[in-house]
């Protein structure tokens, strides 16, 4: 299996070069943030409890997200691999996922991050607001969600730099071209 995660803050175009890497590479795409939203929509138990802090731009519990992953890895044990896109995001939920990982004998082979400043995330989001009208696209919840990245998720680059996994790639420029140097940094 080839299993891929990508990192960036949000606005970063993680969810869109997703997609993409998943159609190259034949990955299963799971996007918890995508996830999460149709439990909200869809009212069920889970989303009750999500909706609130996914407004406010909070984490929700490692151990739904944990639930999420297993259920999603333990129903799609055929793929060719997975790439995901929002998870892990904190320190409890990497290794959660190595050990997912390891219960169907794999592990992550590769970690991409996309570094995207500030100033243009920020620009990116409120662009993305007018247009998909996401409830947690507003000023004071983006700058949340670009603190919760810093303080909870950019730390685990450390865990998978330490092993070797750690793709840079600069987030700017057009679509293509960032997926261009994604792929060739996934060699
Ligand atoms: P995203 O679409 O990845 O930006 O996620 C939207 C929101 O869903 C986040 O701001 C969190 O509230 C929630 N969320 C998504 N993935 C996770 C995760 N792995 N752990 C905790 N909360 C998450």
């Amino acid at each position: 299996m080839f299993n891929l995660i990508i990192f960036g803050p949000p606005g970063s175009g993680k969810g869109t070069q997703s997609v993409k890497l998943a159609e190259k590479y034949k990955l299963k795409h799971i996007s918890t943030g995508d996830i999460l939203r149709n439990e909200v929509k869809m009212q069920t138990e889970l989303g009750k409890k999500a909706k609130a802090i996914m407004n406010k731009g909070e984490l929700v519990p490692d151990e739904l997200l944990i639930q999420i992953l297993h259920s999603v890895i333990e129903n799609n044990k055929m793929v060719k691999g997975f790439i995901f896109d929002g998870f892990p995001r904190t320190t409890v939920q990497a290794e959660a996922l190595d050990q997912l990982m390891n219960k169907v004998n794999s592990k992550i082979s590769c970690v991409v991050s996309l570094e995207v400043e500030d100033d243009e995330v920020v620009k990116r989001l409120l662009k993305r607001a007018e247009i998909e009208g996401r409830k947690d696209d507003n000023a004071e919840t983006i700058q949340n969600r670009l603190n919760v990245y810093k303080t909870q998720t950019a730390p685990l680059l450390n865990y998978y730099e330490a092993q070797k996994k750690l793709h840079i790639v600069e987030g700017k420029g057009t679509i293509d071209d960032i997926f261009e140097n994604i792929c060739l940094k996934l060699g």
